[in-house]
């Protein structure tokens, strides 16, 4: 914690000061972010930072795995949907994308689990279940390539499968789908690579492609 602490010293020092008139109109005015992001909880993979943000720019939702789950309003407690809610009705956000990335430990746990086993956690296993089309797309892909026992190749496939699984849950949000027909919202799919700090983005075709870093 006192890492912590320091760091929030030289935050205010440095960033909050030098950033006070858009705190303050922040502060004054609310927030209207640009884009809502749905990203995983990994510690390692951090918007803010990699998106190199602007206080107030993103509104970030992060869960484990960067899941989303269909539109289910059965007056459950479901998190993720309230922040998508809040941020689409409330803050009308143009922009909702979902960050994937590569070494997702979720992503791993739910390649290795067995479907038709009984759970082994109190939320984890439940939470995940949300992805599972995700990991069949991956197993059957990773199967006609032939590389079937390759374990980082179906996690990596499955990563993505749940970031383009994700995006058509949102779009069974009529609040979402009607938006996004009307063109007052753009879905987007990224995927962020830890091990070469790279980062996809979905294109037209479905298929990740590589941003050009310059
Ligand atoms: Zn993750």
């Amino acid at each position: 914690m006192d890492r912590l602490i320091e760091g929030y010293r030289r935050f205010r020092a440095t960033t909050y000061r030098s950033n006070s008139q858009l705190y303050d109109d922040l502060a004054t005015k609310g927030q209207k972010p640009s884009t809502l992001i749905i990203g995983c909880s990994d510690a390692r993979v951090d918007p803010a930072i990699n998106f190199d943000t602007a206080p107030g720019e993103v509104f970030m939702v992060r869960n484990v795995a960067a899941v989303v789950p269909p539109y289910t309003p059965d007056g459950g407690q479901h998190g993720t949907s309230a922040a998508l809610e809040f941020g689409v009705k409330g803050l009308t956000v143009p922009n909702i994308a979902i960050l994937g990335h590569a070494k997702c430990g979720g992503i791993k746990a739910l390649v290795e689990s067995d479907p038709n086993g009984p759970a082994k956690t109190d939320f984890i296993d439940s939470w995940m279940s949300v992805a599972a089309p995700a990991r069949k797309v991956a197993f059957a892909r990773a199967e006609s390539e032939m590389k079937e026992g390759d374990l980082p190749h179906v996690c990596r496939l499955c990563e993505m499968a749940n970031v383009r699984i994700g995006l058509a849950n949102l779009r069974t949000f009529p609040w979402i789908a009607e938006r996004e027909a009307k063109g007052e919202i753009k879905l987007h799919g990224l995927y962020f690579d830890i091990t070469k700090g790279e980062l996809f983005k979905l294109n037209e075709l479905n298929e990740f492609e590589k941003v050009a870093t310059e």
